[in-house]
């Protein structure tokens, strides 16, 4: 803790605070670009110290130091508390002789400061969060030019500040919007498009490795009657529940997609036709024992699979295995139902 007094905050304290969070500057990883900016405020102020301090509610945060390794100085032993209480920024030619900073830790002992500028970091909205500031342990006041400078270097660090932050926003609404864009929300499987993509590359895939693909089909059965008996919401639960239930059991190398309305289409790799046929009957039954609850009582679903294996050669194609796996499936439907029928090897 300080001995000396603290630095009055400024008036719009609570604001400027939420003002510099939202920046997420804060404790962000060194980034060459903000210390190529603290290096030339050093040398144009011909001073062995630069700083881009944020002033933080209690701390002031260097984003880049040059001069020294520190991180990060209690708010009220920090020259830059001072600064972001004045308009533009705060010079001081003899630390010293200024009752403000006579007193300072880092007047009075190492590294013995006598010289502090501080140009601050305004935000569009007007608040004040840090400072371009340099410092020397000689006494004497910067030129006109160099204080110019420095107040023009500091609206370079407030615009990269501003930029990251817009990177941030960015890449993490191009991630909201891929996800919404490659999967189906009530299932969490992946959405047409991007099954169909999958399976064009997983069959690129097959025929450069030279591995078998296989296709299992699933539509599940009298959903019509689901929906009419327990109401289509209690339908949408059953859907979103059999997603689940095949997220939780395929393979990772394995892809689930949402093919139609209650139709599913799982994309194995590497899979024979019987490896696949003995897939689909295990889900089969794990599914016909599966009840999902809704807020009507719960309600077990049975489906019906159809299977076919694509062996990799200039023919294979997704068309042709949809079509074959389509065909399975509707086998299983005329053949009763709750059941597995493999196709022909294509
Ligand atoms: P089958 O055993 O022959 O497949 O009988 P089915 O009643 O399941 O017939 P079909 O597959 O042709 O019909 C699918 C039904 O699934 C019709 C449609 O209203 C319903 N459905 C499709 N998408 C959704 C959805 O997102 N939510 C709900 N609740 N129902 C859906
Ligand atoms: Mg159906
Ligand atoms: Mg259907």
């Amino acid at each position: 803790m300080s001995s000396h007094p603290s630095i009055p905050r400024p008036e719009d304290e609570a604001a400027r605070l939420e003002a510099l969070r939202r920046y997420g500057t804060l404790d962000s990883a060194a980034d060459p670009d903000f210390d190529f900016l603290a290096e030339m405020a050093a040398v144009v102020c011909d001073v062995p110290y630069a700083f881009i301090s944020l002033v933080d509610a209690d701390r002031v945060w260097f984003k880049s130091a040059f001069g020294t390794q520190a991180q990060q100085m209690p708010r009220d032993d920090d020259y830059c508390s001072w600064a972001i209480l004045e308009d533009r920024g705060l010079h001081i030619p003899n630390l010293t002789a200024d009752a403000r900073t006579a007193y300072s830790p880092l007047t009075i002992s190492e590294p013995h400061y006598q010289m502090y500028c501080g140009a601050n970091l305004i935000t569009s909205d007007g608040y004040r969060i840090g400072t371009l500031c340099v410092m020397d342990t000689q006494m004497r006041a910067l030129s006109g030019q160099q204080v110019r400078l420095l107040t023009r270097l500091a609206s370079q660090v407030m615009a990269l500040i501003e930029l990251r932050a817009k990177d941030r926003e960015l890449s993490a609404a191009l991630s909201v919007m891929q996800k919404l864009a490659t999967y189906d929300d009530l299932t969490g499987l992946l959405n047409r498009r991007a099954l169909l993509a999958r399976l064009q590359e997983e069959v690129d895939r097959a025929r450069r490795i030279v591995h078998p693909l296989s296709i299992i089909m699933l539509d599940l059965d009298h959903f019509k009657q689901i929906n009419d008996s327990h109401g289509h919401l209690a339908g949408d639960v059953v859907l979103h529940g059999v997603g689940k239930f095949l997220r939780e059991r395929l393979r990772v190398t394995d892809s689930a997609g949402r093919y139609g309305g209650e139709e599913i289409c799982l994309i194995l790799p590497g899979t024979s036709l019987d490896d696949a046929t003995a897939v689909a009957e295990k889900l089969r039954q794990a599914l016909a024992t599966a009840e999902f609850v809704t807020s009507g009582g719960s309600i077990a679903a049975t489906a019906s699979f159809g299977v076919v294996a694509g062996q990799p050669g200039p023919n294979l194609n997704p068309g042709d295995l949809l079509a074959a796996a389509d065909d399975a499936m509707y086998s299983a439907k005329k053949n009763g139902r709750n059941r597995v029928e493999a196709g022909e090897e294509i």
